[in-house]
C-alpha cells in the first residue's frame, strides 16, 4: 500500500458510504443468485451490460470517488479482503441493552460470511481474484454489559471501553447513549494508509468493518461503507436467525466495495443508467428493486475489480494468499482495556443556520453543535467554518465522528443565505428589523453585543458609528 497520511484519505472520503432508508416492504427470503457462467474475463461480459457498466463506473464510482482512487482511500472491500489474504474480519458492535444468545452469534457470523460471499462469488476465477471463497470471522465483540453476551466463551473476544453516542436528529430516543468501541490500534479503517504497520498480535487480529448494531434503528434502514454495516440489532439478529432476508446487508456490504445507491432517476447524478439495467431493470443497489444480486450487479463488481487491479501500486497480488510459515504470534491482551477507540465517521448532510462559533466548534439552530477534527478542512477555505459567519445559512455535506460530534471532513459546502448580504443585520436573524436598530443603538451605548459586527458597518469605512445607525434606520424605512 502506498504510505499516506490521515488528511489525505479524508479529501477522498466523499460516497465511501451511503445510507438508506429504505421503506419497502420486507421481501421473501432470498439468498444472491449464483453465477450461472463462468466467467474468465471482462471480455466474456454481455455486449448490453457494456453501456450501463461505463455509465456507472464513469459518472457514479468516478466521479464520487467511491473505491477511493484519488487521494488513495486504499480501503474498499477489495483491498480488504487481499490484504487480508482472503479473510474479512468483524467486530460486532452491539450498541443495543438486548442479550444475545451465543447460538445466534454463531449464526451470525454464517450469516455474514454468506452475505460478502455472496459478492465474492462473483469474483472467484476471474481475472486474478485469487480466491474461492473468503473467510469472513467475528474476531470481537464490542458491548458496553459482556453480560448481554449469553454463555460467553473463553475464546471470544470482548471489547468494553464506551463512547457516549449523541442521538440525532431524527434518530429514535430509543438508542443508547452509551457504546462500545474496539481498540483503534486493531482496526484497519484507522491504519490502512500506514503500509509499514503492523497489528499487535498480527494480521489474524486485526480488524476491517464493524458491525454496528443499533437498537431503536429502523429494521428496514441502514448505513454502508468502507468502515462496515449498520442496521438495527433485531435486523442483525433476524439475519442470524433466518427471519430476516439479507438483502439489506448484502445491498450495504455492496457499499463497501464502492458501488453506488440508485436513488435518482435515469441518467441523474445521482441517479441510474440511461435505459435503465441492463437484463431485468434492477439492482440491489437500487434500494426496494431487487432482493438479490442480479446478474448485471454481478456484472459490476466484476467490472470494477477489472479497473482496479490495475490501479498502481493498490494490489499486492504475489502475496495475496494466506503465508503458511507466517509465525504465530502472541494474541493480545483483549478484554476490558486499551485506548484509544475506534469508531466509524458517519456521514451527515443538512441546510442550517450558523448561530454560533468558537474557535473550535460551530453550533447550528437545528442540528446541534459540531467540533472541528484536525485537518477536517483540507486547507480549503470554502470548507472552512471558520470562515462562515453566524447567520448564514449554509448546505452542507460532512463527515462526524459521532462521538462528541467531530467533525472529520467536509466534502462540501454550499452558502445558501449569506449574512453579510444582508447589510445591517447585526443580530444575523436573516433579516434587517427594527431589533437590529436596538442591537446597534445598545452596542454604540457600550450597553450590549453585536453578534455579527460585520454587519453593521453600513457605511463600509471599517468604522461603526452613529453614521451607521442612522443608514440604518433609513433602510428600514425605505424597506
Ligand atoms: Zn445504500
Amino acid at each position: 500500500m502506498k504510505k499516506n497520511n490521515r488528511r489525505k484519505w479524508y479529501a477522498a472520503a466523499t460516497a465511501a458510504a451511503m445510507c438508506i432508508s429504505m421503506t419497502c416492504t420486507q421481501l421473501p427470503f432470498s439468498i444472491a443468485e449464483e453465477t450461472t457462467v463462468s466467467a474468465a474475463s471482462i471480455s466474456d461480459m454481455p455486449e448490453e451490460y457494456q453501456y450501463a457498466a461505463d455509465w456507472i463506473w464513469e459518472n457514479r464510482i468516478v466521479r464520487e470517488n467511491s473505491l477511493g482512487s484519488s487521494g488513495a482511500r486504499w480501503n474498499s472491500m477489495f483491498d480488504q479482503i487481499v490484504d487480508g489474504k482472503g479473510t474479512l474480519n468483524y467486530v460486532v458492535r452491539w450498541h443495543s441493552t438486548r442479550t444475545i444468545t451465543l447460538e445466534q452469534r454463531q449464526k451470525l457470523e454464517i450469516a455474514l460470511d454468506e452475505s460478502l460471499n455472496a459478492w465474492t462469488d462473483w469474483l472467484t476465477g476471474y481475472e486474478n481474484w485469487p480466491y474461492e471463497d473468503v473467510e469472513v470471522r467475528i474476531v470481537g465483540w464490542a458491548v458496553t454489559d459482556p453480560s448481554l453476551l449469553l454463555d460467553l466463551q473463553p475464546d471470544e473476544i470482548v471489547y468494553t471501553d464506551t463512547v457516549e453516542y449523541v442521538i440525532q436528529p431524527g434518530e429514535s430516543s430509543e438508542i443508547p447513549t452509551t457504546m462500545a468501541n474496539a481498540p483503534s490500534e486493531l482496526s484497519r479503517f484507522d491504519h490502512f494508509w500506514d503500509e509499514s504497520y503492523e497489528y499487535p498480535g498480527g494480521l489474524d487480529n486485526r480488524f476491517d468493518q464493524y458491525i454496528w448494531a443499533t437498537q431503536g434503528f429502523p429494521d428496514y434502514g441502514g448505513c454502508g461503507g468502507d468502515w462496515g454495516q449498520r442496521l438495527s440489532d433485531t435486523y442483525y439478529i433476524g439475519i442470524a436467525e433466518g427471519t430476516s432476508s439479507q438483502h439489506v446487508q448484502i445491498h450495504e456490504v455492496g457499499h463497501g466495495f464502492g458501488i453506488t445507491d440508485f436513488y435518482g432517476g435515469e441518467g441523474e447524478s445521482d441517479g441510474f443508467p440511461p435505459g435503465g439495467f441492463p437484463g431485468g431493470g434492477t439492482s440491489i443497489m437500487m434500494a426496494g428493486s431487487s432482493s438479490v444480486i442480479t446478474d448485471f450487479d454481478g456484472w459490476l463488481l466484476r467490472y470494477m475489480w477489472t479497473k482496479l487491479q490495475d490501479e498502481a501500486g493498490r494490489f499486492d497480488l504475489s502475496d495475496a494468499l494466506p503465508d503458511e510459515t507466517e509465525p504465530t504470534t502472541e494474541p493480545t491482551e483483549t478484554t476490558e482495556e486499551t485506548q484509544p477507540t475506534s469508531t466509524p465517521p458517519l456521514p451527515c448532510s443538512f441546510t442550517d443556520t450558523i448561530i454560533a462559533k468558537t474557535e473550535d466548534s460551530i453550533t447550528f439552530a437545528e442540528i446541534g453543535t459540531f467540533s472541528f477534527g484536525d485537518g477536517y478542512y483540507d486547507d480549503d477555505p470554502a470548507r472552512n467554518l471558520s470562515n462562515y459567519e453566524v447567520g448564514d445559512v449554509i448546505a452542507i455535506d460532512l463527515w462526524y465522528h459521532p462521538a462528541g460530534s467531530t467533525i472529520l471532513h467536509v466534502d462540501s459546502i454550499e452558502l445558501i443565505h449569506n449574512s453579510r448580504e444582508t447589510v445591517g443585520d447585526v443580530n444575523a436573524d436573516g433579516q434587517l428589523t427594527v431589533a437590529d436598530v436596538i442591537m446597534l443603538q445598545k452596542w454604540l451605548l457600550h450597553a450590549g453585543e453585536l453578534t455579527d459586527a460585520e454587519a453593521a458597518d453600513l457605511c463600509e469605512d471599517e468604522k461603526l458609528d452613529g453614521y451607521d445607525l442612522a443608514m440604518m434606520k433609513r433602510r428600514l424605512i425605505q424597506g
